[in-house]
């Protein structure tokens, strides 16, 4: 037999003391000591460890199994104690999903309660994330979900409009057959299918801790929340804050695509970059048809919250129950606005909940670029007819270094050629000091149209979500959207690169 290290047959005093309660869950007792051979999980497990195999298991066993019964825990100068064991859920991406143990410690020296994921001051009211991304996640209390698989329902999400419903459907469909083998623990009482509120919990803790983990933060959502909505809206109203604006890390996005430089006669470098402002319009590429009117429910009208309200079951005479109607507080449209650059890389969104006019839109505009020089050479919109009249008219002066254009498609076949203030202000072809018609075209082009056909194909998922999780969704779709699209671009040799904010913002 191989020479053993004491710290290690320490630690696994300590452990198996940890565990007494699952070891003699599953070994018959005899005289109050476990039998002598150990359970197969426990090998397992132990092997993970310590890296012992069957015989050298046998031995420790043996030696050590009723010193380690009668150890009576952590003596007094050892803090850590009044551990707290519960059955929990794992879904786990290769094995689906599994019954596990998990463990919390209270440390008797700083009053804390140390969690899987977090820890809890005794005289805090938050969790504190450890930082960084754990590689399983809490996602509710009874529910822990591998961070991997969080990873992959994002995947899901931004890249086949994959609702969080059917990201779970996905799941149970692939492990379906192994559910019915598992041997669930005695009293076993949680259901295995994985749910849309599951994956969506998931989905939205996964993101926060990632958006902290790049900020360098640690995400502190309370301990005591009636829900996981509640708990995490602080925190995912703070990010969707962050974002407003220049907030979309691929902001001060430029590439060979985007963003064209040549040289002016008198030698200077003259820099010609543009964005198309639009509206997300149908999935099916080309389709020319606008979606249909979005109704959406949002309870924020005029400031004033408005609870929605369900009637009840009534009983009807007959004894049988009418079907619960479902009435709502208010009802508005939405829509939204976005800006894409030609490369297809989208800078910005915002959604008006409500009827938002032209001059929505140009508070968008200001807001996603703050100061004049930030602004792009060329901003092409599909009624700068209408806000060129609006600027006019308010006498403002923010867009005048910027072309607000209208395409030259729509310019030559839609507009009336009486229309006199259109083609003074708004005709391409003024802009031709600075670029030919295919260059135009180039600018307004069928990437930034590809990257608008697929936010459309987001608003059957929109449609039902609250207002702080449909702007933390979207942004977190654009991000995802543009991190796989900057992969390609360099991929393609079109160096794509960020200009500094400081250049743009200050
Ligand atoms: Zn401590
Ligand atoms: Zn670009
Ligand atoms: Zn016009």
């Amino acid at each position: 037999m191989k020479s053993i290290q004491f710290t290690k047959i320490t630690l696994f005093i300590e452990i198996v003391h940890a565990l007494k309660v699952q070891i003699a869950d599953s070994h018959t007792l005899v005289d109050g000591y476990p039998l002598e051979c150990l359970h197969q999980r426990f090998r397992n497990l132990f092997k993970e460890i310590f890296g012992w195999e069957d015989n050298m298991m046998d031995v420790i066993w043996t030696l050590f199994r009723t010193v380690v019964w009668d150890y009576e825990g952590p003596v007094e100068d050892h803090q850590l104690g009044a551990l707290l064991t519960r059955y929990r859920l794992k879904y786990d991406i290769d094995n689906g999903p599994i019954p596990v143990y998990i463990t919390s410690f209270y440390c008797r020296g700083c009053y804390t309660r140390y969690y899987h994921n977090y820890y809890v001051h005794q005289n805090s009211t938050l969790q504190t994330y450890y930082g960084g991304i754990p590689d399983v996640i809490q996602s509710s209390r009874k529910i822990f979900v591998q961070a991997s698989l969080c990873e992959r329902f994002a995947t899901q999400m931004v890249m086949a409009w994959t609702s969080a419903t059917n990201c779970g459907r996905i799941y149970n469909a692939e492990f379906d057959n192994l559910c019915s083998t598992i041997a669930l623990p005695f009293g076993w009482k949680f259901a295995l299918k994985l749910d849309t509120d599951i994956v969506s919990d998931a989905f939205y803790l996964y993101s926060l801790l990632l958006d902290h983990s790049r900020q360098a933060q640690v995400l502190s959502p309370p301990h005591h929340a009636p829900n996981n909505t509640e708990r995490l809206q602080n925190a995912l109203e703070q990010r969707n804050e962050r974002m407003v604006g220049p907030g979309q890390p691929e902001w001060n996005h430029a590439c060979d695509v985007c963003t064209k430089i040549s040289v002016s006669e008198d030698g200077s470098l003259v820099v010609m970059d543009g964005v198309t402002l639009g509206h997300p319009c149908c999935a099916i590429h080309d389709c020319v048809n606008p979606l249909p009117t979005n109704r959406h429910m949002c309870c924020l009208h005029d400031g004033v919250e408005i609870e929605q309200s369900v009637q009840q079951c009534d009983l009807k005479t007959d004894g049988t129950t009418k079907k619960p109607k479902a009435r709502f507080g208010c009802r508005c449209t939405h829509n939204e606005e976005v800006c894409v650059t030609s490369c297809g890389m989208a800078l910005g969104q915002v959604t008006f909940f409500g009827a938002e006019g032209l001059n929505g839109v140009q508070i968008f505009w200001k807001q996603l670029f703050p100061i004049q020089h930030s602004l792009p050479n060329v901003m092409w919109y599909d009624n700068n007819c209408g806000m060129q009249a609006m600027l006019r008219a308010d006498n403002d002066e923010y867009f005048n270094d910027c072309a607000l254009p209208v395409d030259v498609f729509h310019f030559k076949s839609k507009l009336k050629e009486q229309d006199v203030f259109c083609s003074m202000f708004c005709n391409p072809y003024i802009l031709k000091d600075l670029v030919d018609e295919k260059e135009q075209g180039d600018f307004n082009s069928s990437a930034a149209e590809q990257t608008n056909a697929w936010l459309g194909g987001f608003h059957a998922i929109l449609r039902d979500m609250h207002v702080e999780r449909y702007n933390f969704f979207l942004d977190e779709m654009i991000m995802r959207h543009n991190q796989t699209l900057r992969r390609q671009l360099e991929e393609q040799g079109l160096s794509p690169y960020n200009i500094p904010r400081s250049e743009l913002l200050e």
